[in-house]
């Protein structure tokens, strides 16, 4: 079985890892040389609008999945109309475009932020009254770890809110004052049975993930999974999802939903009884779904800027470490090490530990 992924990141490379016993083989299309999945399979290095390589992935692959929502739409429908893709390229469309996804929600009664459409300096100042202080304009597509957000405390943060958008259209959502982040990652076969993770518990930090813990039996767990079964539903969706909500007032809201494995869902590997990567797997080719009860409680902490050493997180007996070789560069996640722990305060301990290795490496 051969499975075609667009993109070579980290994502692909814990896919292609959870894939190998599984006897799958793997062919990664990406853009850069150095793509850090590309020693775990074959590597199409080029464009992902090359119509060659495209035509080459499509001839070989048995089924397509991808590692990040940003591929352009008519790629997916081109390798759609000649293998299989999942999840499938409306899937992809949805996410990709912010102001899409809240309407999407909006239709299947999944609460998110008030928000409203801005394409100009003037849509922005007329939307303010009904959004309120503080808000957050993000553009509409291409935005990732709070890449292309501004928060607004007040008017005279419009103006530098905008210009920083280039002209982009964008959308403006008031600021959830959450009492905490979770997201949940659920997995749909082709024929249509879901399983979901334990919730994940989130901290982020400058828009960007650095810690997610397992929350086994949260009070949040049910009304969680009923968003994401509705959502997935109406997608038709096949492989793992993952929904990033705001819990406020025992309530969720809808932050945004990722067509594919995600970094709150990292802790799997260790602390569940099938990864999200293997279960994204086992859902694209159209296998049982493999059981997701957490095994203990765990947590993950992101490392981000720079690489922590090796010895000195593996100096902590209960952490395994995954280094994703990537060349250290300022924001980005380069490893990241989860820990395992029978009870909260075993965890706390042990997160402590790692988070201060993540705070000695990190230039974010
Ligand atoms: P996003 O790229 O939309 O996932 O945003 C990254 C992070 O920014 C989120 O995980 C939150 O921590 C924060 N954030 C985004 N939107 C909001 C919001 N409407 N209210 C409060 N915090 C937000």
């Amino acid at each position: 079985m051969i499975v075609g992924v667009l993109g070579a990141g980290q994502l692909a490379r814990m896919i292609a890892l959870a894939g190998y016993p599984l006897g799958v083989d793997f062919i990664f299309l990406d853009p850069s040389a150095d793509a850090c999945a590309n020693t775990l399979g074959e590597h199409l290095l080029g464009d992902y609008n090359d119509p060659r390589l495209l035509a080459e992935l499509a001839e070989r692959a048995d089924v397509v999945t991808y590692e990040f929502e940003n591929v352009p739409a008519d790629v997916a429908e081109f390798l759609a109309a000649h293998t299989q893709v999942h999840p499938s390229p409306n899937a992809l469309a949805v996410a990709q475009d912010r102001l899409v996804e809240k309407a999407f929600f909006h239709d299947l009664d999944i609460p998110t932020p008030a928000y409203a459409a801005v394409d100009s300096f003037e849509s922005l100042e007329q939307a303010m009254p009904a959004i309120g202080w503080p808000a957050i304009l993000k553009s509409r597509t291409q935005g990732y770890d709070g890449k292309g957000q501004s928060v607004l405390k007040s008017a005279d943060d419009l103006k530098a809110a905008w210009e920083l958008l280039e002209g982009a259209p964008a959308v403006v959502e008031a600021f959830v004052p959450f009492d905490r982040e979770v997201s949940i990652i659920a997995v749909r076969n082709v024929s249509g049975s879901i399983v979901f993770y334990p919730l994940s518990e989130n901290l982020h930090r400058g828009g960007i993930l650095r810690v997610s813990e397992s929350r086994e039996g949260d009070a949040m767990q049910t009304q969680a999974e009923a968003y994401v079964s509705r959502l997935m539903e109406a997608l038709d969706y096949v492989g793992v999802l993952a929904l990033e909500l705001f819990e406020i007032e025992g309530k969720l809201i809808a932050n945004e939903f990722a067509p594919r494995v995600h970094n709150s869902g990292h802790w799997t590997i260790e602390g569940a009884e099938t990864s999200q990567f293997e279960n994204h797997l086992r859902a694209i080719l159209d296998l049982p779904l493999g059981a997701t009860a957490a095994v203990g409680k765990s947590a993950m902490v992101n490392f981000i800027g720079n690489l922590p050493s090796t010895k000195e997180v593996l100096g902590i007996p209960q952490a395994h470490l995954h280094l994703y070789k990537k060349s250290p560069r300022k924001g980005r996640k380069v490893a990241h090490a989860t820990v395992r722990a029978d009870n909260s305060e075993k965890l706390s301990g042990l997160i402590k530990a790692l988070t201060t290795l993540a705070d000695q490496v990190d230039d974010s």
